[in-house]
């Protein structure tokens, strides 16, 4: 075995040429592969089958595109392993013809009413039906016998919502029930519909890569999926479950779309959060995000503003992630504003390709996605439920400068947890008996957790249970109480830092009333509940009687200690955005875990530290600036000066890596001090300590 990464594993500057059919008329190979290298791409995805083919099929279903005058897949590849580039070949059979329904319906998709499933005025093929079971099949061994891909990208990867007599036999098949008509969280069929997707999706990419890797050892396979989202179609209805459909593909792809039609409020750190997740699937995974070069989805021939382009292909870059920028069409773009943004960060990429090998994260936070607290819990209606609690949380860990990982429920075990002194519990309502079992375990040694709301009060099956599965977090649900017009009253100033000009915060939404459980350590509580003031006329906004039920309740168990916050602080702070909520959470976090990085930076700075290799002693942080308008896209940056950084650790020399120059270094306690003079997009930052080199001088 060669110690070389393969071309995958390596830092990647993805473009995808998303051509039309029409693009055929005067498509030149090599001008379209030099413009590639031109802005920098290392890798090209191409358009090859599916929809339409790019060469001259001999598969019967295969329509071929009729603008096409010669073989385009065979003159690009050609053309692109000349220049050093590698091609993905772009399969779509996600839809089909009109003309391919009426001679195979069994290819497609069906509804409860027995209808074709269509989009965009195309009918959507069925997974279960041999168009996905057989045709994708031979259209790779197909592909492989006469072009020299290094890979195949799925395009549309779903598995949707088909009940058609194939669904439903396989359905039937392997659980013994029968596939539901509608979706019903209360129907256990309808749940296990949704394990049985993950399962059938993750299977089929395996069998999918073995396929290609008979043919080709070589060649890589990637489907197009998201980890997260906040399209509910995507969220928990496309048969995704990241880990383990990561594990049988080689490069994770993921989209992380920037369009104005996404819901409010807007959440600018997606991508990096795809990132930051995948990663965590096993060390050192290359994550692979697509960007979208359209503003508007579907108006897929208008740009992005080029300062939000700019930060989310910095964004994915700066948490280890290869970007990937899909354009309509070719570089003939009706609407050019963003072209050159693509290309300074692409060549800025490109020149400072060895700083990005094989970053690793020192992360010691952990932030806890949970897929099944989106499906079971969420019952339909994620986003508002459960979604946005973890949202918040991860806006207010960014805000705050805290070195953080995302970890994703299915991948939660004791190897995983090990690298952690604190897990946040979004509202992790479904946990099972086992997970539990591990995260009471990893207090007891001495780690910390943060849950809020219901964390640990549902079953695997989105039951609600009697008691905390949580043994840690010391309390015992009494009542959920819907809040309008309530406050939580602070108490202890000396508990919580920085809140000497308030005594007390604002309350909406779930508060769930708990009391000690029995044998539970002593515990220390604070931000008691001033119960909801029916009557909000300004004449009558005062209240008279308080509680003494705490809305935070701090637990020693074994080594460790855990706190609560029994009410939906983190969709509280990413709807709302009340300053305290985020300020309450940093005070925890802190109280648990010591810094890796400060900075007097604002929280719409984020800052990130990674070791290069895994080597303390050689890091690169990287400041994004996000400063602008932040209710639309980023339209324009504003610059942000003399940014002070402090960085755990005993580094001797600093370097700018865009400017090439080096920044003064301040030796402080545990660590060291730099100055950022001007920040505008981003800056990265190399930092060498005694006896290591920066890496342009290895
Ligand atoms: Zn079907």
């Amino acid at each position: 075995m060669s110690d070389v990464p393969d071309f995958w594993q390596r830092p990647l500057r993805v473009i995808q040429p998303n051509l039309r059919k029409i693009d055929a008329r005067n498509l030149d190979p090599v001008c379209l592969v030099a413009q590639i290298v031109e802005y920098g791409g290392n890798v090209m995805l191409v358009n090859a089958g599916g929809i339409v083919a790019w060469y001259p099929s001999r598969l019967s279903y295969q329509p071929v595109n009729e603008f096409l005058r010669s073989d385009f897949l065979d003159a690009v590849v050609k053309e692109a392993h000349r220049q050093g580039l590698r091609v993905l070949a772009r399969l779509d059979i996600s839809k089909g013809h009109p003309q391919l329904l009426a001679q195979h319906p069994e290819w497609f998709q069906v509804n409860a009413e027995g209808q074709t499933r269509y989009e965009w005025g195309m009918p959507l093929t069925c997974f279960h039906g041999p168009y996905w079971q057989r045709c994708a099949f031979e259209l790779i061994a197909e592909i492989t016998s006469r072009y020299a891909v290094d890979g195949f990208f799925f395009n549309r990867f779903h598995r949707d919502h088909c009940v058609c007599s194939a669904c439903r036999e396989a359905f039937r098949a392997q659980t013994g029930l029968e596939l539901p008509l509608y979706e019903d969280w209360d129907d256990p069929a309808w749940r296990a519909f949704v394990r049985f997707r993950y399962q059938q999706m993750a299977d089929y990419a395996g069998r999918l890569r073995a396929f290609i890797r008979e043919r080709n050892p070589k060649a890589i396979l990637a489907v197009d999926f998201r980890l997260t989202s906040d399209a509910p179609e995507h969220l928990c209805g496309a048969g995704w479950l990241g880990p383990h459909l990561a594990k049988n593909v080689d490069l994770i792809t993921v989209e992380a779309f920037n369009p104005l039609e996404r819901p409010w409020p807007r959440y600018y750190l997606w991508a990096g959060e795809e990132v930051r997740m995948g990663r965590t699937f096993q060390e050192g995974r290359s994550v692979c995000v697509i960007l979208t070069y359209s503003g508007i989805f579907s108006s897929r021939r208008a740009a992005q503003p080029p300062a939000q382009l700019a930060y989310d292909l910095m964004q994915i870059a700066a948490h280890g992630g290869q970007p990937c920028i899909a354009f309509s069409g070719t570089f003939a773009q009706d609407d050019r504003k963003a072209l050159p943004t693509v290309k300074t960060i692409y060549h800025y990429l490109r020149d400072h390709a060895m700083a990005y090998e094989d970053l690793s994260s020192p992360a010691r936070v952990a932030l806890l996605y949970s897929q099944s607290t989106m499906d079971f819990y969420g019952r339909g209606a994620a986003m508002e439920r459960c979604l946005a609690e973890y949202r918040g949380l991860y806006e207010i860990l960014v805000g705050g400068h805290v070195q953080f990982d995302v970890l994703h429920d299915a991948h939660l075990d004791r190897a995983s947890l090990r690298r952690y002194a604190l897990v946040v519990l979004p509202n992790v309502a479904v946990l099972t008996d086992c997970q539990a079992a591990l995260l009471d375990a990893f207090v007891e040694a001495g780690g910390h957790l943060i849950a809020t709301f219901e964390t640990a009060l549902y079953d695997d099956q989105g039951q609600p249970r009697k008691s905390s599965a949580l043994r840690s977090l010391g309390r015992t649900p009494e009542r959920l109480l819907p809040c309008t017009g309530a406050y939580l009253r602070i108490l202890d100033k000396g508990l919580l830092v920085g809140f000497e000009d308030t005594d007390l915060l604002p309350l909406q939404g779930g508060f769930l009333l708990t009391s000690a459980s029995g044998g539970a350590a002593p515990q220390v509580a604070d931000l008691y509940l001033v119960p909801p003031i029916d009557n909000n006329t300004p004449e009558y906004a005062y209240w008279e009687k308080e509680s003494n039920i705490p809305g935070l309740v701090l637990s020693a168990f074994g080594l460790g200690e855990v706190a609560y916050l029994p009410w939906e602080v983190g969709r509280l702070y990413h709807q709302l955005g009340v300053s305290e909520y985020k300020r309450v959470v940093l005070d925890l976090v802190r109280r648990f875990v010591r810094p890796l990085i400060a900075t007097d930076a604002p929280g719409s700075v984020e800052v990130v530290l990674h070791y290069l290799k895994g080597d303390p002693r050689h890091a690169l942080v990287h400041l994004l600036n996000a400063t602008g308008l932040q209710s639309k896209p980023l339209t324009e940056i504003i610059p942000v000066r003399d940014i002070s950084v402090w960085v755990s650790g005993d580094y001797v020399a600093a370097r700018e890596l865009w400017t090439g120059q080096n920044l003064g270094l301040d030796k402080e306690k545990d660590g060291v001090r730099f100055t950022v003079p001007q920040l505008e997009t981003f800056a990265a930052v190399e930092l060498v300590a005694e006896g290591c080199r920066f890496v342009d001088e290895d």
